[in-house]
């Protein structure tokens, strides 16, 4: 049973215990999980029944929390004063020393933060302490949600609790702005308009038309589609056999035999924890495959329902052929 509760300790509570918690946001409502634990992280993707591993926003209380786990340069900082808390996020370069969980970023070098705007939410952030992995509250392709009452009709039965607050008043996402590559990106227009951006740091870059994208080398190459992490060792799916080269991206009770290297997703056969150990495996794999000079890492079937659609779905883009 989901339940609606007013108690922002109690929602910060069942956070901190691995729970997820919908959450009022100045935006829309947020979906919340401790974007340390991966198995919360995991459960954001099952409960929305999102087929795709997208990386999500972290939330913080406050830009020096935000910028503990990402590295800030001037125009971060400058933005940050100016638009937090409020409906922009920063991407920003990963630090190598943040706790945030891989799943929680899809595996990229990069996070999404943000310090977001309405009192409850960041009286939330607040208690929980932690970074607050959220993106909105509604079962996938579904429209956001903007009051308690739409979160419970998405997503009721498949979360803890919604912490009741008023209805969001600005309503669409935030402002998504990439300052991890050097240059100034929108990656997607929200609360905080462009031109308000480039009021304080110069020239934004916009979005590629979609015929334009899909004409650039980028959109050809699936395994780079969105820029996800790939990793340089080819994989091979459905893997019945396993060769002496290659490394073992194993799934379930019966890991294929002769394996000399491998990272088992889920010994038990369960697709949340699979989720939660996917990038983070695909990663190992990768050095551990490069250290020992393995030709390609070969990957178990997945079952495709639930959580195994997404995985099916990273895996098959990790196998797309490319260009280098
Ligand atoms: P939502 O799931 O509605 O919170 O949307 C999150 C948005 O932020 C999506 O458009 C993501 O693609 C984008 N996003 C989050 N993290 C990153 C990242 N590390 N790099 C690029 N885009 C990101
Ligand atoms: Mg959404």
């Amino acid at each position: 049973m989901t339940r609606l509760i007013t108690d922002v300790a109690e929602a910060a509570a069942l956070l901190r215990a691995g729970e997820l918690v919908a959450f009022p946001t100045e935006t829309v409502y947020g979906l919340g999980a401790d974007a340390q634990n991966g198995r919360a992280v995991a459960g954001i993707f099952a409960a929305k029944g999102r087929p795709q591993f997208n990386p999500l926003i972290c939330h913080f209380a406050s830009a020096e929390a935000a910028f503990a786990e990402v590295v800030a340069d001037d125009r971060a900082r400058q933005l940050a004063r100016r638009f937090w808390p409020g409906p922009l996020t920063l991407v920003l370069p990963r630090r190598p020393t943040s706790q945030v969980d891989l799943l929680a970023g899809a595996g990229l070098d990069t996070l999404a933060v943000r310090v977001p705007g309405h009192p409850l939410a960041l009286e939330l952030m607040r208690l929980v302490d932690r970074p607050v992995a959220a993106p909105s509250a509604n079962r996938s392709g579904q429209v956001s949600p903007t009051t308690a009452q739409h979160v419970l009709e998405g997503l009721s039965g498949r979360i803890a609790a919604v912490l009741d607050g008023p209805p969001s008043e600005v309503g669409v996402e935030s402002t998504v702005l990439d300052l991890a590559a050097g240059g100034a990106a929108l990656l997607r227009p929200g609360g905080v308009p462009v031109e308000a951006i480039e009021a304080a740091v110069g020239p934004v870059g916009r979005p590629l038309p979609l015929a334009a994208a899909a004409a650039t080398r980028s959109l050809r190459s699936p395994g780079m589609l969105l820029s996800h992490y790939a990793p340089r060792l080819p994989v091979r799916l459905e893997a019945q056999e396993v060769a002496p080269e290659e490394a073992l991206l194993a799934f379930g009770p019966h890991p294929l035999p002769g394996a000399g290297t491998m990272w088992n997703l889920s010994p038990a056969g369960d697709l949340q924890q699979a989720a939660a150990r996917l990038f983070a495996g695909l990663r190992w794999l990768d050095a551990e495959g490069a250290r020992l000079g393995l030709w390609g890492i070969a990957a178990m079937p997945v079952p495709g329902h639930g959580l195994g659609a997404a995985i099916q779905d990273r895996l098959t883009r990790a196998a797309a052929p490319r260009d280098s």
